[in-house]
């Protein structure tokens, strides 16, 4: 590899442990392995450190209470949990399952299993910026309903969505709303009993706190179906033991979040609009992805006529830059990303697309670097493609 340094600018993906989470997980992972559902004290030790960060992930969202929030592994089983567990519980409601055409796949693949088993799902669109249709939300909205899933904020797009509005539209026909807040969560002011979202979910390692746990926050009152039967742990809605170390770095990294929300917010808002405009006004036929302004702190999705994400990708990853041609779970096929299709682009179109995501880490110079590199990778790829317009080319 010819680089000198590496840029990472693909933190949707993956981020790092904050220093700070580390620390209060280690005690847990070492000396203090209790099980909570042990009576003795190295048990009600692992106890106390799960009511300690079940109040910290209830406070980030300003739940009712911490009891409203019930462990995961992650966000794909929080979105399948709020799915199967809701329509499972409220089938006598309805089997008519809406949701939009910029969902994840974990959202897309449980409503298109639960067709299968009796569920009507009905995709409610986006306009280009990927922000949801809310005529034809309310136009969907009927008895036949039993359920509304939409996400906070599109992974892909960066655009947020009206959750306020979406709220009032589905609960004055008084049914229930469940919000994917992975990518938003911990990076944007959530408040779920202002918004009035029934069921939340979120995820610790978008906001800095290990792999592999996550949450799902249930309003007070409502019921749901556990997807696992066991012990009965969480209530019995996630049996199985907890997984100590991940739950108390989670419920730090949420803490952290909140407090530190404003300044990241400033941060990452000053250099996310920088590099917009860097990479917008250097090169022709190149275009933002999502909403210009109402968007993640921390997204740029663009795309560059005439060329391949993909090819854009591993060209900057020679240079030590590490981008995403997409979602990084779509990314195994080669298709374009359903989410990007939905705000009306051609397939060719679609194909240009690269995105970067940035961290707490992510600094001027990186962004300044990545600006100064786009043009020649750009023309090189422009250059060789069939696709170029002759003026294009050198
Ligand atoms: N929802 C959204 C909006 C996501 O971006 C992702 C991926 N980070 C998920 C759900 C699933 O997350 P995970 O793969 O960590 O379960």
């Amino acid at each position: 590899m010819s680089a000198q340094k590496l840029i990472n600018l693909d933190y949707a993906a993956g981020k790092p442990v904050d220093p700070r989470v580390k620390e209060v997980m280690l005690p847990y992972l070492e000396k203090s392995f209790g099980n909570p559902s042990s009576l003795h004290h190295l048990g009600q030790e692992a106890k106390t450190a799960i009511s300690q960060a079940r109040k910290q992930v209830a406070e980030l969202i300003n739940a009712e209470k911490p009891e409203n929030i019930i462990f995961t592994s992650g966000a794909t089983e929080s979105n399948n949990l709020a799915i199967k567990g809701l329509v499972n519980r409220y089938k006598d409601q309805g089997t008519k399952i809406l949701t939009s055409k910029v969902e994840h796949m974990s959202i897309v693949n449980p409503i298109k299993y639960l067709t299968t088993k009796g569920f009507e799902s009905i995709l409610i669109p986006v306009d280009k910026y990927g922000v949801l249709d809310l005529k034809a939300l309310d136009k969907e909205v009927d008895e036949k309903t039993v359920l509304v899933t939409i996400t906070y904020a599109n992974s892909e797009l960066g655009t947020i969505e009206p959750i306020k509005e979406i709220s009032r539209i589905v609960h004055e026909k008084n049914k229930i709303l469940h919000v994917d807040a992975t990518a938003a969560a911990g990076q944007v002011p959530i408040d779920v009993q202002d918004l009035g979202i029934d069921a939340l979910t979120i995820s610790s390692n978008d906001m800095y706190g290990p792999k592999g746990v996550g949450a799902l926050y249930v309003r007070e009152g409502l019921r749901i179906e556990p997807l696992l039967h066991g012990g009965g742990q969480e209530k019995g809605l996630r049996s199985g033991t907890e997984n100590i170390p991940g739950i108390v770095g989670f419920g730090k990294a949420a803490e952290i979040s909140k407090q530190e929300m404003q300044t990241n917010i400033i941060k990452l808002t000053k250099l996310r609009d920088r590099l917009i405009e860097g990479l917008v006004n250097s090169l022709p036929y190149t275009y933002l992805n999502g909403h210009p302004t109402n968007r993640l702190p921390d997204n740029v999705s663009v795309r560059y006529s005439f060329v391949e994400g993909e090819s854009i990708l591993l060209s900057l990853d020679v240079d030590g830059v590490l981008v995403s041609s997409g979602s990084a779970c779509a990314s195994k096929t080669l298709e374009p990303s359903h989410v990007l299709l939905a705000t009306g682009l051609k397939h060719e179109e679609a194909h240009g697309s690269i995105m970067f995501t940035l961290s707490r880490e992510s600094c001027t110079e990186d962004i300044e670097y990545v600006i100064g590199l786009m043009p020649n990778i750009i023309n090189r790829l422009r250059d060789m493609s069939p696709l170029t317009p002759k003026e294009l080319k050198k």
